[in-house]
């Protein structure tokens, strides 16, 4: 966290508005909350259903250990989970935070190998540019420039990294050598390869073709490597499809979902996986069971609304709203391109990027926005907003056009 940043006061969210009170002689305002609360907020803030779910659950039972013991809000959100994934994806684990998915992902893929026989396979294999969380095992499969890697030399797992993927756009052919290339890196020690797919989020806000991935699938299968898909961002609409994994028409062997589980209430995340990796995780070899238990695992108020949330986008409106959002990012920041000192501009599904040749001051651009009525959270050379899906057309383009003030902001800082 820089410590030039200051942080400003905000009281209440509501919708997709958030009400700011910094200033206690002034009236508050309202800003639009473009991030969605890092993108958990999907449904936007405070919507009826999730309230109502949470006073019900938490009049009722709003925690009980996970261990020996299970309720209904945890065996209906495993049921909602399986139904809205592809077939083989029957077993979830349910854990308390994105990172803690990813350990417990690793986890499983670790122990998946064992119980098939290769215990040598305990290395992963990862692209550049990834973001997968701030534990030690998460972090050793972030990009290691943005994860700073090199502060703990020693300390991280060093894992394999192939370069960042090709960003979509790039040719067939190139796109092929990538791929040749990243499947020279995988020897006898590669157990799983871990990856965001479509998006990269935090480490650089990047699209690549959904069919690096299918094509990553098919290098998995050659090899007995794991695909492990980090969800966590990009689960339930986000990018356009339900996951993204279903636009390059694959499965991943594990997937971690968060963030928006809940529609931004509370933490949760959840771990998907097949029958195949269950049944080498119990065989004896696999260690027979999969020792995690974080305390407020499968926590029945986070169940309870992730269950209201998760019915949202059964419902669908996110299947006509997000590609409206997609539209009108793509109108809206089309003249961002011409402000000085912007590298590139991109959207997919509900995710617009504007990215500078340069690191942005995070306190001009965040207040650039904010005089236009909107949140943003800038980092590195990235001003970009995944807005909740319930926004309206006119809200996008007060998004847009803050986005692009951001920009400007940005531009006249170097
Ligand atoms: C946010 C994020 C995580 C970490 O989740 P936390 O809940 O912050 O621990 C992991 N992977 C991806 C892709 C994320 O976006």
């Amino acid at each position: 966290m820089p410590a030039a940043m200051r942080h400003r006061l905000v009281d209440d969210a509501e919708g997709v508005y958030l009400t700011m009170h910094d200033d206690p002689a002034a009236e508050p305002t309202q800003l639009i909350d473009a991030m969605s609360s890092w993108w958990a907020a999907c449904h936007g803030h405070r919507h009826p259903a999730l309230v109502a779910a949470a006073h019900r659950q938490i009049d009722r039972m709003p925690h009980v250990m996970f261990g020996g013991l299970t309720h209904r809000p945890a065996i209906e959100l495993a049921s909602r989970l399986v139904e809205i994934t592809d077939d083989p994806l029957t077993k979830v684990f349910f854990a308390d935070s994105g990172s803690v998915a990813v350990e417990v992902a690793i986890k499983m893929a670790l122990q998946y190998q064992r119980g098939i026989g290769h215990p040598e396979r305990r290395r992963l294999l990862t692209w550049r540019s990834g973001y997968h969380g701030d534990t030690f095992q998460a972090m050793s499969v972030c990009d290691p420039q943005g994860g700073m890697h090199s502060l703990w030399t020693g300390v991280l797992t060093e894992q394999v990294f192939a370069p960042a993927p090709p960003v979509i756009g790039t040719s067939a052919d190139e796109c092929s050598r990538y791929l040749e290339h990243l499947e020279s890196l995988i020897d006898e020690s590669i157990a799983a390869i871990v990856i965001e797919p479509v998006v990269q989020g935090a480490g650089g806000m990047r699209v690549h073709d959904p069919h690096l991935v299918t094509r990553l699938r098919e290098i998995c299968d050659r090899h007995g490597v794991v695909l492990l898909a980090d969800e966590i961002a990009t689960g339930f609409g986000r990018t356009g499809t339900l996951f993204a994994t279903q636009a390059a028409g694959v499965t991943p062997d594990i997937m971690c979902v968060g963030k928006a589980l809940t529609g931004g209430f509370m933490t949760l995340s959840a771990v998907l996986t097949t029958d195949e990796v269950a049944a080498a995780i119990s065989s004896p070899d696999g260690g027979g069971a999969l020792m995690h238990g974080p305390t407020f695992m499968g926590n029945p108020l986070a169940c309870a609304v992730a269950n209201a949330s998760v019915g949202l986008i059964q419902d669908g409106d996110w299947r006509t709203s997000v590609p409206r959002i997609e539209t009108e990012l793509m109108t809206g920041l089309a003249g961002a391109k011409d402000v000085s000192h912007v590298a590139d501009v991109r959207v997919r599904g509900a995710i617009g990027v504007i990215e500078m040749d340069h690191d942005v001051d995070m306190e001009a651009t965040t207040q650039a926005a904010i005089d236009h009525g909107v949140w943003l959270r800038p980092f590195g050379r990235l001003i970009y907003a995944m807005p909740p899906y319930i926004c309206t057309s006119e809200q996008i383009a007060t998004i847009t056009g803050a986005m692009t003030a951001a920009a400007r902001a940005a531009g006249g800082h170097d």
